[in-house]
């Protein structure tokens, strides 16, 4: 595995690579991101992930201040996981003139998170725009996890980059159910047990949630009383209809956003 922190460096190396896959994280790395790479190696020819962490993304100051930041064990679990590339560049060399604000992404972004984080999805579009122009690379990588992300970066890249494919993966779960996440490490033992309650209560109930047997309110008010203070949304959508053109395969996902403690947490199931 080679590591790069300068994009000139990078650039020597993989100009001339013609089948690259390209996974972006924010670094703690997990199970999540590994299912990721082993697509990507076994897709492509060489593997190129970067670790960064887009500032710009971040509605919070604490979130982003808190977000887990294990960079010596990062390179350790790349290494093993067998990456060609590792890149770890600097917010200079992806902003050098400052944020695009003006991109144009889906207005799927205006849904779910997009209520919640004004200018979130366009930051992570923008982030990953900026990545492509670096890398060229053939494929790019994303997690089911965060669906709505994975919706828009495929909306906004069939559009302007026809030649570049996105790979969706599924999302990977611990035993007890909850999605890893790097946010996951920063929540108590508690806390996990009440996450995975909330997963198995969604999944125990998502038939007739979808069959409107049973309303959302009285998940919602379950949630609560496992001792979550705030639910940004509880949501049933077609996964198919969220962005168009969709298929007539309907394909029911129940989204949630909710916090503990200052950890906001998202899923859909
Ligand atoms: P992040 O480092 O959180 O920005 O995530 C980087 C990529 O990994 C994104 O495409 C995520 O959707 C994906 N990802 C994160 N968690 C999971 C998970 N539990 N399963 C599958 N993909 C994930």
């Amino acid at each position: 595995m080679k590591i790069f922190y300068k994009k000139d460096n990078l650039l020597k190396y993989i100009l001339n690579e013609k089948d690259l896959g390209f996974v972006p994280t924010m670094g703690a790395i997990h199970k999540g991101h590994l299912n990721l790479i082993k697509k990507s190696k076994d897709q492509c020819k060489k593997t190129l992930v970067t670790i960064y962490i887009n500032k710009q993304q971040f509605n919070k100051k604490i979130d982003f201040l808190k977000y887990p930041k294990v960079l010596n064990k990062d390179i350790a679990i790349l290494k093993k996981a067998k990456i060609d590339y590792l890149y770890i560049p600097k917010s200079k060399e992806i902003y050098p003139k400052g944020a695009n604000k003006n991109i144009k992404i889906s207005s799927f972004s205006n849904k779910l998170c997009g209520r919640f984080r004004p200018g979130h999805f366009k930051a992570v579009v923008d982030v990953i725009e900026r990545f492509i122009k670096i890398i060229s690379p053939k494929k790019i990588y994303l997690g089911e996890k965060d669906m709505q992300q994975l919706k828009i970066v495929e909306h906004y890249i069939k559009k302007n980059y026809k030649h570049i494919k996105v790979v969706a993966c599924k999302t990977a779960r611990e035993k007890n159910g909850v999605a890893y996440s790097s946010r996951n490490k920063l929540l108590s033992v508690k806390q996990m047990k009440i996450s995975s309650k909330i997963y198995r209560l969604i999944l125990n109930n998502k038939q007739k949630l979808v069959k409107r047997k049973i309303p959302i309110k009285l998940i919602k008010n379950k949630i609560f009383k496992l001792g979550v203070k705030k639910i940004d949304y509880i949501e049933i959508l077609d996964v198919n209809n969220l962005i168009k053109p969709y298929t007539k395969n309907k394909k029911y996902k129940i989204f949630i956003a909710y916090y503990l403690g200052f950890v906001r947490l998202i899923d859909n199931i």
